[in-house]
């Protein structure tokens, strides 16, 4: 017996769902090259346009010099330093929490945080469409995991009704393929109802929602008591890289005695931690990055709505165009990067079956100009599939 890894491959391949890295030859940016090709992208998580902002730049750069390179141990041993203890308290204050603690990645975040607070004998409950480290972080745990519909409070009424020991409700706060808003109030009050405590992993809110950037529960104006995990990551709206997740004195005390990712890895390179003190001061002053956004999130939707196209119920910069089928996806992203739009397109088993989609994403650094661009290269390529 042997691995078949060719046929696994090639089923692949022939399903429309082979995955290919596009190569980057220039900083991130809305104009990129990619694989030899000048793209205006509109497929980056960077929100805010912070991930090669010149004074995120000079800020990691001073970082280096100040602090080095390398973490050099984890957090435990004598990887914590200063730029990173910094970090961690401009995030509590951002947050208006005890305390944050700063971690490698969001996946890491979310692995460490589901598996410290729930094991066997306890229940996590998540919206079906949550991203998968989440998924994976409540498979992990070996606590009862029942996924409820997806925003559906009734939905998960009845599963808190069935839930057995400490039950921790998970939720993204924006949906990552979607780009819809969870329906935070109502899950709240129905958790607190069971003596549940809420999760929220915030990864594409912070930076994009409510006045001060603070994401879901400042949009809702939302209290620790309701919300006493609060997760937000640091490679999206804030350019950088890392996550970190907000709360209690004695949630943080017992993820940095318990959550294994946490412990067992080596801390980041401080200099990250000390750009992103400069991107968190950016995101939150300069306000006119989400204003921007707004502008161009309602330019582009009144376009797409326009033309006839499927949009789905989203106010962030996440604008999705669901198409069906993985093939017709691929070919609409073939038709846009033929006028020099790079949009990938996104196929199961990250989305649903049947469901696969240009994942179109906005930011602030973007131009009105640009998104017409994309609105008339939408319009002729959906006339040229329609023609094939
Ligand atoms: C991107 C993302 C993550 C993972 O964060 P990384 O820092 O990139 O590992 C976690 N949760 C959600 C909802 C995400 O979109």
């Amino acid at each position: 017996m042997s691995f078949n890894l060719s046929s696994r491959l090639a089923e692949r391949r022939a399903a429309h769902l082979y995955r290919q890295r596009p190569l980057l030859q220039t900083p991130q940016g809305v104009e990129v090259q990619v694989d030899g090709e000048r793209l205006l992208s509109f497929c980056s998580n960077d929100y805010l346009g912070l991930a090669n902002d010149p004074r995120v730049n000079d800020a990691f750069v001073e970082g280096v010099q100040r602090w080095g390179t390398g973490g050099g141990a984890s957090h435990l041993v004598t990887g914590h330093s200063g730029a990173h203890h910094a970090l961690e308290e401009a995030l509590a204050e951002f947050t208006g929490r005890p305390r944050a603690l700063l971690l490698s990645s969001g996946y890491m975040a979310n692995m460490g945080t589901v598996t410290a607070l729930v094991g066997q004998g306890d229940t996590v409950l998540q919206d079906r469409l949550n991203h998968a480290s989440l998924l994976d972080a409540g498979l992990l745990a070996g606590a009862r995991f029942s996924r409820y519909l997806h925003n559906d409070a009734d939905s998960l009424r009845g599963r808190l009704g069935k839930a057995q020991g400490n039950t921790l409700v998970v939720t993204d706060g924006v949906f990552s393929m979607d780009g819809d808003l969870a329906d935070l109030p109502a899950v709240c009050a129905e958790a607190s109802g069971a003596g549940a405590w809420v999760m929220v992993d915030d990864a594409h809110g912070f930076g994009c929602l409510g006045d001060q950037g603070g994401g879901i529960v400042e949009h809702y104006g939302l209290s620790m008591e309701q919300v006493p995990v609060l997760v937000g990551t640091l490679g999206k709206a804030f350019g950088t890289a890392g996550a970190f997740v907000a709360g209690s004195e004695e949630l943080i005390e017992t993820l940095i005695q318990f959550a294994r990712p946490y412990i067992y890895t080596t801390s980041q390179p401080p200099a990250v931690a000390h750009a992103t003190l400069t991107s968190l001061h950016l995101l939150r002053e300069e306000r006119w990055r989400r204003e921007h956004l707004a502008a161009l999130i309602r330019r582009f939707r009144t376009g797409v709505d326009a033309l006839g196209l499927e949009l789905m119920d989203s106010p962030t910069p996440i604008q999705p165009i669901v198409v069906g089928s993985s093939e017709r996806a691929l070919a609409l992203s073939a038709a846009l990067r033929q006028r020099g739009i790079l949009v990938t397109a996104i196929r199961p088993p990250t989305v649903p079956k049947g469901t696969a989609r240009l994942r179109v994403t906005l930011s602030a650094t973007h131009t009105e100009q640009q998104v017409d661009r994309l609105l008339e290269a939408l319009a002729q390529a959906q006339q040229e599939l329609i023609h094939e």
